[in-house]
């Protein structure tokens, strides 16, 4: 299920040692259509920075929303569990829906969000008809009747249009998206920042611009984390 980010060994269960001051626990949850490895390249960077980086474990994040919650609340309790700090949720595209629905159900859990290019504000209004169409075409029926398509704005309640009040939330957004519509990834309140940035929808992962933002509110993290507890 949750697997710890290992470049060159491959996927495995991690082990535990202790993390170094100004190290955090990160867990990556990939977009639409995409999956673990999509973030790679982010992970490479973090776990160079120090951080322990997890996965959940989506090789293609397709399945109703409902059940992929399910998947990542069991995965953010195993990350926490391991040394019982906080973990940092980064979400590119509908993964940052994800880690901000998380935030809200599990703050306990979480030290801070960060959203790569996620339409947070009516996610399938502002996002471009291929995303629409996917999300038609890959609806699941629901136990309490129905499938996706009548639970389609709540995104099969994993999406919530309140901001998460207690968390820190980072917004990490592009007028370059052609994906998304960057005036949708956009909300504001107390604990929350937006960031812009210059790169595309599909290359935010890759940039090391985005990498530099994640880097530097994991440093943050790992300092704050888990000591005023
Ligand atoms: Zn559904």
């Amino acid at each position: 299920m949750l697997y710890e980010f290992l470049p060159g060994l491959g996927p495995r269960t991690g082990s535990d040692g202790p993390l170094a001051d100004s190290s955090s626990k990160i867990l990556l949850i990939p977009g639409f259509l995409a999956g673990d490895a999509s973030l790679y390249a982010l992970a490479m960077g973090l776990r160079g920075g120090g951080h322990r980086v997890f996965f959940a474990g989506i090789w293609i994040n397709i399945d109703c929303p409902r059940e992929t919650i399910g998947r990542l609340t069991r995965a953010l309790e195993s990350a926490f569990e391991r040394d019982g700090r906080k973990v940092v949720v980064v979400g590119h595209s509908l993964g940052g829906i994800y880690a901000r629905e998380l935030a809200h159900r599990y703050p306990q859990l979480i030290e801070r969000t960060i959203l790569l290019g996620s339409a947070i504000r009516e996610p399938l209004d502002n996002s471009n008809p291929f995303v629409r169409m996917w999300f038609m075409a890959t609806r699941r029926r629901h136990q309490e009747g129905g499938t996706c398509l009548n639970h389609i704005n709540s995104l099969c309640g994993a999406h919530r249009p309140e901001p998460v009040a207690e968390i820190a939330q980072t917004i990490v957004y592009s007028r370059n998206d052609a994906v998304v519509d960057w005036r949708s990834c956009i909300e504001s309140g107390p604990n929350i920042e937006a960031i812009e940035v210059r790169t595309g929808h599909n290359s935010m992962p890759f940039s090391p611009e985005v990498l530099a933002i994640v880097a530097e509110r994991a440093r943050w993290a790992g300092v704050g984390n888990g000591r005023a507890h």
